[in-house]
């Protein structure tokens, strides 16, 4: 089932996600739906709080990208193929920049509809997550890979990709930010049935 994308100005993606407990039907199909959203609208990864939930949880598949396997990874001090893992599914993740080069790239975001701009960050992380059955995994990432891992674990933490941007960045989009963070204030939230109380 296809859900809607919360968009920059909506309250939930400011929301740190809460520990995910139960590893039922529901998170399962939670995760499938967002998966299926994140394909639909060609994105590299989604979280919870991008269709309205306070999770620990996202999802990201690089399949699309020319270098995935060339791309330096080790998967609980394994390397399988990173083609047969995607879409992959992160459960509780706790991110941990290891020592590496800081490096600026340009980024989009579900939530900011074609709004991009450069972010700089490590290019060496360390992500502890559990899987859909509650099997712990720790992933070591570079490259492409560890950016969407930060892109999606600081949506986890209510943390967006414009406050990693420098100001000179931010500067040059500021006023499409504005018109989207107003739109969202009147717009979608309302339409929504099960949003408000009536
Ligand atoms: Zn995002």
């Amino acid at each position: 089932m296809l859900l809607r994308v919360t968009k920059y100005g909506e309250a939930i993606l400011r929301k740190k996600g809460k520990r995910v407990e139960k590893f039922d039907q529901s998170l399962r199909k939670l995760a499938a739906d967002m998966v299926e959203t994140m394909h639909e609208n060609d994105g590299a990864g989604l979280a919870a709080q991008q269709v309205g939930a306070d999770l620990l949880l996202f999802v990201i598949d690089l399949c699309w990208h020319e270098e995935l396997n060339r791309m330096r990874y080790e998967l609980d001090g394994r390397h399988p193929p990173l083609d047969l893992l995607m879409p992959m599914v992160f459960v509780n993740a706790q991110l941990t920049p290891l020592k590496g080069e800081m490096i600026s790239a340009e980024e989009g975001c579900l939530s900011f509809n074609d709004i991009c701009g450069d972010v700089c960050r490590v290019d060496h992380v360390r992500v502890e997550y559990q899987d859909l059955d509650g099997a712990k995994h720790v992933l070591v990432a570079q490259d492409w890979l560890a950016r969407v891992l930060q892109h999606e674990y600081d949506h986890t933490q209510g943390v967006l990709f414009i406050d990693r941007m420098e100001s000179q960045t931010l500067r040059g989009i500021e006023s499409r930010l504005k018109k989207l963070r107003n739109t969202a204030r009147k717009g979608p939230a309302k339409v929504e049935p099960d949003m408000g109380e009536e």
